[in-house]
């Protein structure tokens, strides 16, 4: 992978802006390869189309390129808010490229990796509203927040200038996989929970944990859906979420590679909020480990 940004053709491009977005944009589309499938290549969206940069031409994957000369911080600014939400909650976000290149060497340094199904309602922050003075006044921005979404969910492509093998990209995004197959609602609860897990850097939870961590994720499942019933002994036996097939500190430890193992077990968590964190640890560990660490 080159890491030298093109410069033919950018003297016509006044705004150093402009230049920056056709020269990351045309780097992109003679670097970037598919992650979803094998295909080395991806094609340009045409121009004009809403939030998508570049398809691939082998299996249809849409691609967003957000770039910035700045270092990637915690936040970056993406489209409409209302686009954007409702963009998550139709499920049709496209995996997101983050590009940071340095102005004076005109080279890439960093490019992070967000797959589409990563995107929740909590990783979304509206902007202030546009002044009355400004062209589109009133209009509301928003910003990806990208410290709230999960570690392992910002692949990191290239990393101060060295970049990773598609394998490993490839890799990296197909073990997040079995996330896309969950429901949006279950998937954003999910990422959120095991998103404050990973933060807690804990190898163990108590309940003081599980409730700050639900001061920290908001509102729950538990007001959307039904209850768990009060008789059942444990999450084990709701027929929606098939047990584990094997001991449950495992699968979670695997899971969440980079952090200490973690032990999860319902009878440490009388709430409802503990079952409910049981439940979505289970979704990512079962899921996750079943089909792409364990084979
Ligand atoms: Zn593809």
């Amino acid at each position: 992978m080159h890491l030298h940004l093109p410069s033919e053709g950018l003297e016509r491009y006044k705004s150093a802006s402009q230049r920056a977005r056709v020269g990351t944009e045309s780097w992109g589309a003679n670097n970037f390869f598919c992650p979803v499938c094998e295909s080395p290549r991806l094609r340009s969206a045409p121009q004009g189309t809403a939030a998508v940069d570049y398809v691939c031409p082998s299996c249809d994957s849409p691609f967003q390129l957000k770039s910035q000369s700045k270092p990637l911080g915690s936040r970056i600014v993406d489209a409409a808010y209302s686009e954007m939400k409702r963009a998550i909650l139709e499920d049709r976000t496209p995996n997101l490229f983050v590009l940071h290149y340095d102005l004076d060497l005109w080279a890439v340094r960093n490019v992070l990796l967000v797959p589409h199904f990563a995107f929740t309602l909590s990783t979304l922050e509206k902007r202030p509203p546009l002044a009355p003075t400004a062209r589109r006044a009133g209009w509301i921005g928003c910003n990806i927040l990208l410290d709230k979404i999960p570690p392992y969910a910002r692949i990191r492509m290239i990393d101060d200038g060295k970049a990773q093998s598609a394998k490993e990209v490839r890799r990296a995004y197909q073990r997040l996989r079995p996330l896309e197959a969950l429901q949006v609602e279950k998937r954003g609860w999910t990422l959120d929970v095991l998103q404050v897990v990973q933060s807690l850097q804990k190898s163990e939870f108590t309940l003081a944990d599980c409730l700050r961590l639900r001061r920290r994720t908001g509102e729950t499942p538990s007001q959307k859906s039904p209850r768990p019933r009060q008789n059942s002994p444990t999450v084990a036996s709701s027929p929606q979420f098939p047990p584990p097939r094997f001991p449950r500190p495992r699968p979670l430890s695997l899971a969440l590679s980079g952090v200490p193992p973690l032990t999860a077990q319902p009878s440490l968590y009388p709430s409802s909020i503990g079952r409910l964190l049981v439940r979505a640890l289970r979704h990512l560990s079962f899921e996750m480990v079943r089909s792409s660490v364990i084979r």
